[in-house]
C-alpha cells in the first residue's frame, strides 16, 4: 500500500565525471563555508571536514513525514508526564531495572536517589527530545525505533544539509545542462537549529535570578567530533537570544564551576557568571564518566539550582525498557487518557517485548530463541553499537544468566525499503550504494512537577546509512546526514 500522494521524484543522472569535477567541490565548499562539518577521528582542532552527507535529498513520502511530525507533541507530553514521576511510577520502574544494569542505569538511579536526599533545588526541567523512525516498507507508516531524552544530536547539521540540498537544486546544480531546478517537489529545511535554541532560551528566560544575564553550560565529551553541530546551537543562542555559552566536560565541572552551599546556585569560576542551564551533550554512556569525581560532579549538577536539560529522571525515562512498557495500552492510558491521542501514538509502535517471567516475557523468550531473524535485542544503553541483531540473539542470550535477560528488551525489526536514489559523500569519496534512512523528529518541553509550560515541535533530521550495516551512527562512521524531497 502506498499512502503517498505525489509522484516519486526522478533521480538526477549526472555522470561520475561531472559529479567529481563539479558537484564534489560545490558540496565541500558549501559545507565548509556554512559549517556542515565534523572532525575526523584523532583530530587536531584545525582539521574540521565536510560531515558525511548525501549529494541529493532522499525521496520520502509526505504523508509519512507528516505522520511522524504530528505525534511529536504527544510524545513530548508523554515523556514529560513520566518524568514528573506521577505517583512514583517511573521511580518504581527504574528502581526495578537498576539491578539489571548496575554499571549504568543503576548508577544514574543511585545518583538520583542521592540527589533527592541532598535536596533537588530546581523544579524546572527542559526536555530536548528526538523520536526516531524507520519507514515500514509495507504500510508506509513511520514506525518508532526509539525515543531519545538525552544528548539528542544533529539538530544543527540537519538545518544545514537541507539548506545545501535546496541550494544545489534551486541554483540548477542538479541539472547542469539546463541550470533549472531539478526537483519540482518540496525540499524542506529543518528549523531544528532555531527551534531547539528557542527551547533553551525559553528555559533561561524562566530561570529566576537577580543577575542581568546568565550562562548556558554545554556539557560535552572530551574529544567530541560532532562539535560543529553543537556550535550551531551555541551561535544561534547568542545571535538570536544574546545568551552566552561555555563548553565544559563532566570532569571540568569540578574544576571550573563552583556551587554556593546555601543557594545551590552554580557559577562559572573564571568570570563569576551564574550558569542558568546545563545542556547535556554528554553523560549518556558509562565512558563519559572516567572517575568517581565525574559521578560526584553529575550529582552536584543535579542538586544545583541550574536547570538541567535533561535532569536525571528525564534521562532515565528514555531507557528502552520504558519504551517497551509504554506500548501496553493500559499503562499508556495513565499518562495519555484521550483514546484518539493514544491511537495516534500506537500507530507508530512496533511490537516490543519484555524478557522476564511475565506471560508475555515467557512467550518472547521462546520467540527470541526460535525466530531471532525477526528481532533486535536492546540493552538499556544509548549512542549506538549496543544492540544485538537477529541470529546473534540466541548466542548472546545463552552466554548470560537467564535472570539477567530482564535487563533487555526484544523488539520487532522494522523493514524499510533500501534505495539507490542517492549518493553518499564521505571525504573525497562518493558512492552510490543502497541506503536506509532514519527520520528523527525533534521536540522540546519545559515543565516542573506540576505542569507543562511549553510543548513544542522542533524540526527533524534524516540520517542515512549503507543498507548492509545494522546500525546508523553518523559519528561512529557508518551513517551520514541527509534531507528529504517530499512526494
Ligand atoms: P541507540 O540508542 O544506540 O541509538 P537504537 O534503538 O536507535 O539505539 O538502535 C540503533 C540502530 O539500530 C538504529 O538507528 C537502527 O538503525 C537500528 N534499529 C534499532 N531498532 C530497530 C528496529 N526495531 N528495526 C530495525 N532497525 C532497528
Ligand atoms: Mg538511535
Ligand atoms: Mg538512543
Amino acid at each position: 500500500m502506498s499512502n503517498s500522494s505525489g509522484k516519486y521524484p526522478a533521480f538526477p543522472e549526472i555522470s561520475p565525471d561531472e559529479i567529481e569535477s563539479v558537484l564534489m567541490p560545490e558540496v565541500s565548499q558549501w559545507g565548509l563555508t556554512n559549517g556542515l562539518a565534523m572532525y575526523p577521528p584523532n583530530f587536531n582542532i584545525s582539521q574540521g571536514q565536510l560531515a558525511p552527507t548525501t549529494l541529493y535529498p532522499t525521496p520520502f513520502p509526505r504523508q509519512s513525514f507528516e505522520q511522524a511530525i504530528s505525534v511529536q507533541t504527544l510524545y513530548n507530553e508523554l515523556y514529560a508526564k513520566i518524568s514528573q514521576d506521577q505517583d512514583g511510577w517511573l521511580s518504581k520502574r527504574i528502581g526495578e531495572l537498576a539491578e539489571f544494569d548496575p554499571e549504568f542505569t543503576g548508577k544514574l538511579w543511585n545518583l538520583y536517589l542521592d540527589a533527592k536526599k541532598r535536596g533537588i533545588s530546581q523544579p524546572l526541567a527542559l526536555g530536548l527530545f528526538r523520536s526516531d523512525y524507520l519507514l515500514d516498507a509495507e504500510t508506509y507508516l513511520a514506525k518508532q525505533v526509539e525515543f531519545n531524552t538525552v544528548s539528542v544530536s544533529f539538530g544543527g547539521l540537519s538545518t544545514k544539509v537541507g539548506q545545501l540540498h535546496r541550494f544545489l537544486n534551486e541554483t540548477g546544480k542538479y541539472s547542469l545542462d539546463t541550470g533549472a531546478p531539478f526537483y519540482q517537489q518540496e525540499i524542506p529545511v529543518s528549523d531544528s537549529t532555531a527551534l531547539l535554541s528557542n527551547g533553551i532560551a525559553e528555559a533561561v528566560k524562566k530561570f529566576k535570578t537577580a543577575e542581568t544575564h546568565t550562562l548556558v553550560a554545554f556539557l560535552v565529551q572530551k574529544g567530541e567530533r560532532n562539535v560543529f553541530d553543537q556550535r550551531a546551537l551555541e551561535y544561534e543562542l547568542f545571535q538570536k537570544h544574546k545568551i552566552k555559552s561555555v563548553r565544559l566536560t563532566i570532569h571540568e565541572i569540578g574544576i571550573k564551576t563552583t556551587i554556593d552551599a546555601a543557594t545551590k546556585r552554580l557559577y562559572y569560576k573564571a568570570t563569576g557568571e551564574e550558569i542558568s542551564l546545563v545542556y547535556f551533550r554528554a553523560g549518556y554512556s558509562p565512558q563519559d564518566f572516567t572517575c568517581a569525581q565525574d559521578w560526584e560532579n553529575r550529582l552536584v549538577l543535579e542538586t544545583s539550582y541550574a536547570i538541567k536539560a535533561p535532569n536525571l529522571l528525564t534521562q532515565l525515562a528514555g531507557v528502552k525498557k520504558i519504551q517497551q512498557i509504554l506500548t501496553e495500552d493500559a499503562i499508556l492510558k495513565q499518562f495519555i487518557p484521550n483514546d484518539n491521542d493514544r491511537e495516534k501514538l500506537a500507530t507508530s509502535f512496533v511490537k516490543l517485548y519484555p524478557l522476564d517471567d511475565s506471560e508475555l516475557g515467557k512467550q518472547a523468550k521462546k520467540m527470541a530463541l526460535a525466530s531471532p531473524g525477526r528481532f533486535v535485542l536492546k540493552p538499556q544503553r544509548e549512542g549506538g553499537g549496543n544492540n544485538i541483531y537477529k541470529s546473534e540473539i540466541p548466542v548472546f542470550l545463552k552466554s548470560i544468566d537467564e535472570r539477567d535477560w530482564s535487563g533487555y528488551i526484544l523488539m520487532e525489526l522494522i523493514k524499510p525499503e533500501p534505495t539507490t536514489q542517492n549518493i553518499v559523500i564521505r571525504g573525497n569519496e562518493n558512492l552510490r550504494e543502497p541506503i536506509l534512512s532514519e527520520l528523527g523528529i525533534f521536540g522540546w518541553v519545559l515543565f516542573d512537577d506540576k505542569q507543562l509550560y511549553f510543548n513544542e515541535y522542533a524540526g527533524w533530521l534524516l540520517r542515512s546509512k549503507s543498507s548492509t550495516s545494522d546500525e546508523g551512527g553518523v559519528a561512529a562512521g557508518f551513517g551520514c546526514v541527509d534531507s528529504v524531497v517530499l512526494y
